[in-house]
């Protein structure tokens, strides 16, 4: 866990602003807009790591926060991730080399607190004995949620702090759920992106391009998101289906992955849900493959969604 020192609370009576930071172009507009509204002297960027995100996503949050507190991002940084394998790849070495870079990063831009539980989702799944699905998250809820809510109750003053989440206006049931379900109470949250001008992440791609950043690869894969390097246990078949397709060795661990929880509990669960007949029914990411592979075709839209900060909206899927 980053234990660097926290931004004092102002003397002058102004909030601080933490900005929820996920290496997604969402947040990042979020934090642009706070920094562009409030200034950074109060500013903290609180980035919880799952440590199974795409090396390509590091590289965003590293260029982004020093954009944001216009401090020059070191080359080395920015190109970490092409020489550290993947999680998928090696998840030692990942997860090893991800603690030297949180460190290295700390000197840079303190003002970005890096959290890392330092289990994977994958791991969080084994030690709960309960695979996450649509329907119930304990990846999020424990490696993002649940430690984020702990780093502001002992770092942050609920009385002179404002939690900036990255949510936008498209998706404002979100932020809704949010305020009604997830906020700690008696905290007082904004969705900056959610307020005039209300822009398309289209622009907001533009406005990292006037930065002169390059944006996530995964977005440019055709993934709607850029969390956990492009699987979700939120995401629908059709996301699952892209996966597959785009980054078939993902796929295989995760699958791989998925079939030594379901052995751990000796219970007949996917991450999947199949709904075929108007019945639900668990499915494995091997099933689905064994589906694809065998040629039938899938709903390319059926996308779900991935709100890691806002729970579980996807309930009534
Ligand atoms: S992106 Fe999906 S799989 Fe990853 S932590 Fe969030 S809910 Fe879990």
């Amino acid at each position: 866990m980053n234990t660097a020192p926290i931004l004092a609370q102002n003397d002058m009576g102004e909030n601080h602003h933490v900005v929820m930071s996920s290496g997604g172009i969402g947040s990042y507009a979020a934090a642009r807009r706070t920094a562009d509204k409030y200034g950074t002297g109060n500013l903290t960027l609180l980035f919880t790591d799952v440590i199974i995100e795409s090396g390509d996503l590091y590289r965003f949050l590293v260029e982004t926060s020093c954009n944001i507190f216009s401090r020059p991002a070191p080359e080395e940084l920015l190109s970490w991730w092409r020489t550290v394998p993947e999680y998928h790849q090696d998840p030692g070495a990942r997860a090893a080399a991800l603690v030297t870079l949180r460190e290295e990063m700390r000197d840079i831009v303190p003002e970005l607190v890096w959290l890392a539980d330092g289990r994977s989702p994958w791991q969080v799944f084994a030690d709960k004995r309960f695979l996450g699905n649509a329907r119930r998250d304990p990846c999020s809820d424990i490696l993002k949620r649940k430690l984020a809510d702990r780093w502001l109750i002992a770092n942050c003053n609920p009385l002179n702090t404002i939690v900036h989440v990255g949510i936008d206006w498209t998706e404002e049931h979100r932020y809704v759920r949010l305020g009604g379900l997830r906020a700690l109470e008696g905290w007082r949250y904004e969705a900056p992106m959610c307020d005039a001008p209300f822009i398309m992440k289209d622009a907001m791609f533009a406005l990292l391009a006037l930065e002169g950043i390059r944006p996530p690869i995964l977005y440019g894969q055709g993934f709607s998101h850029n969390n956990c390097g492009g699987f979700c246990i939120k995401a629908g078949i059709g996301h699952f289906v892209m996966l597959f397709h785009v980054n078939p060795e993902l796929y295989a661990f995760c699958e791989q992955e998925e079939q030594r929880i379901i052995a751990l509990i000796g219970k007949p669960v996917g991450i999947l849900t199949d709904r075929r007949g108007g019945k639900r029914v668990p499915m494995t990411m091997r099933h689905l493959r064994e589906r694809i592979e065998a040629g039938e075709k899938f709903d390319r839209f059926d996308l779900g969604g991935c709100g890691c900060f806002s729970g579980m909206e996807d309930d009534e899927q």
